[in-house]
């Protein structure tokens, strides 16, 4: 167990900034819609434990990382992940690519997907699809999570 929670400090410490800046894209959706929620793909976390089996599968040490988060962040058998009072349990650098890049149906209907957003790339600045930044900084997550637990 002392392990899980080594490897989790270390992804928290590489990736917390990429997390915090996702969370503040989210922030007022999560607000408004997530604590009441009775839609779609959080409903399943229960039974998905989060969508993790399915994105680290070829991480050997699944199972146990699995057990770890679960006791950790409060996992029930009910509704998984999801509280009543805040909605996903999980920090967002250890949430699962499927949990950090799906938009839900509400986050649809909230035209998430088309926002647009600035970036700037040397000293040029472009709009993006926020979704599409979303996407990108959701994959550098999983990659370096991947990583991390796939050491000895
Ligand atoms: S992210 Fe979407 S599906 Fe998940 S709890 Fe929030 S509103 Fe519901
Ligand atoms: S976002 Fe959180 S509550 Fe929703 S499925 Fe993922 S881990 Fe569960």
């Amino acid at each position: 167990m002392r392990d899980y929670a080594k490897k989790v400090k270390e992804i928290e410490k590489a990736v917390a900034h990429v997390g915090d800046r996702l969370e503040k894209f989210f922030k007022d959706f999560n607000k408004k819609h997530c604590p009441k929620c009775r839609c779609c793909c959080c409903n399943q976390c229960a039974g998905a434990v989060g969508y993790i089996s399915g994105d680290l599968y070829r991480t050997p040490c699944l199972d146990k990382y699995k057990d770890f988060l679960k006791k950790t962040y409060g996992f029930s058998e009910k509704t998984g992940f999801l509280t009543p009072k805040k909605g996903c349990n999980l920090p967002r650098y250890l949430r699962s690519q499927t949990c950090l890049s799906h938009l839900c149906g509400k986050a649809e209907d909230e035209k998430f997907a088309t926002k647009l957003f600035t970036v700037n790339c040397d000293g040029i600045e472009y709009d993006v699809p926020l979704h599409s930044v979303v996407l990108s900084m959701s994959r550098h997550i999983s990659r370096v999570q991947r990583k991390i637990l796939s050491k000895k």
